[in-house]
């Protein structure tokens, strides 16, 4: 037995039961010269938050962050429109989805989503002990209501703008859903900024529904880990329960205040050119003989056969795109993250060039304008 096996006998002997299952995340995200897969600001930092970064004190550093992050949220609150109190923050949105997920769910509770989705979703129902059930989504890609209370979930969880489809869920489908459903109700607004519209309203209405958003889409921020949730106090208070103390950094906390109260022209600039170049790429695949899907977000996803074919062949000319195989009612698919037209124009290159490679007849159908 080598070291590595002893490694791993030692750990599974220990592991909780639960855990057997749970995957590390690799959304196979090796390194290249372009890559439009996770749908990060391609424009980069917001200048004021930048100027911040660099011009940190080491006496930030050396002592501890605020307990949860109350400059931060009074900052979004105005922003925002709400009082502090209905605001928990966490070390990206992720963090707070997971520490939503360990507030409200007992082990062995249901979490549903509609499918597809957020791909971290099951996994962090799973690292909570949750049980997890996924509702295909219908065929014209709205949520199947029905079916999805019929799971009679504890937490039921709807991303909107959808990653990775891009499709919106009207605010009365979200309203009807908060109505009948009996558990706590997670609205995941990573992309709301692109969209326009939000639900931040419903949880004014109903005191089991938390919006969830982040600062690492349209603020540009990702890799300072900064997330946060809406919902009424008694809520969020359970979720700041569950985060912990100390879950911002100090650095992360400075720059974010700074991008919320100084850098919002700047976000909205940048957000409204991604919303146009979005238009732009969509229909630039549609010329292509490709259907894209109707998206609210920074990226755009469209239905491609082999797109594992596709995307190697891309990778193999320097740029990455994300592939979804075998979605329902879509099938095999690609999602294109928007940045700068130059970025794009590349992109497009290296995807003609991809069809042209793994799908001919399809190439052909393109070129002579006939839709394959
Ligand atoms: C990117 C993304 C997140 C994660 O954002 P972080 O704040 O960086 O953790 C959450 N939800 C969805 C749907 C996303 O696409």
């Amino acid at each position: 037995m080598s070291a590595l096996d002893l490694d791993r006998a030692a750990r599974l002997a220990v592991a909780r039961a639960v855990y057997a299952d749970v995957p590390l995340y690799d959304p196979k995200r090796a390194p290249v010269d372009l890559d439009l897969t996770d749908n990060t600001n391609l424009w980069g930092v917001p200048p004021t938050a930048e100027r911040v970064l660099r011009e940190i004190a080491p006496s930030v550093i050396t002592r501890y962050p605020s307990l949860y992050a109350a400059d931060l949220k009074q900052a979004l609150a105005e922003w925002l429109g709400v009082s502090a109190d209905m605001l928990v923050t966490g070390a990206g949105s992720d963090d707070v989805l997971d520490s939503a997920m360990r507030a409200f769910g007992d082990p062995g509770d249901r979490v549903a989503a509609s499918v597809p989705t957020f791909a971290m979703v099951p996994i962090f129902a799973q690292m909570n002990g949750l049980a997890y059930t996924g509702v295909p989504e219908t065929a014209d890609h709205t949520l199947d209501v029905e079916a999805l209370l019929a799971t009679a979930p504890k937490v039921l969880y709807v991303c909107t703008p959808n990653n990775p489809t891009g499709c919106v869920t009207p605010l009365a489908t979200l309203r009807a859903l908060a109505m009948r459903h009996t558990g706590v109700l997670i609205i995941d607004e990573a992309y709301a900024e692109f969209a326009g519209v939000s639900a931040v309203q419903l949880v004014r209405e109903f005191d089991r529904v938390l919006v969830v958003r982040t600062m690492s889409k349209a603020f540009g921020l990702a890799g300072l880990r900064i997330g946060y949730a809406v919902g009424q106090p008694a809520l969020v208070t359970e979720v700041e329960k569950s985060r912990g103390p100390y879950k911002l950094t100090s650095l992360a906390e400075r720059v974010a205040v700074t991008a919320v109260r100084e850098d919002m022209a700047w976000v909205q600039e940048h957000v409204a050119l991604a919303v146009s170049l979005r238009e732009q790429l969509a229909d630039s695949l549609r010329t292509r003989g490709f259907a894209p899907l109707p998206s609210g977000a920074n990226f755009v996803c469209a239905a491609v056969p082999e797109c594992v074919a596709v995307g190697q062949a891309m990778r193999a000319r320097g740029v990455a795109v994300r592939p979804f195989p075998a979605l329902p009612h879509i099938g095999d698919a690609l999602r294109f993250s928007v940045g700068p037209w130059p970025l794009l124009e590349r992109c497009l290159a290296a995807f003609d060039a991809a069809v042209a490679e793994v799908l001919p007849d399809r190439a052909a159908a393109a070129s002579t304008g006939v839709s394959a």
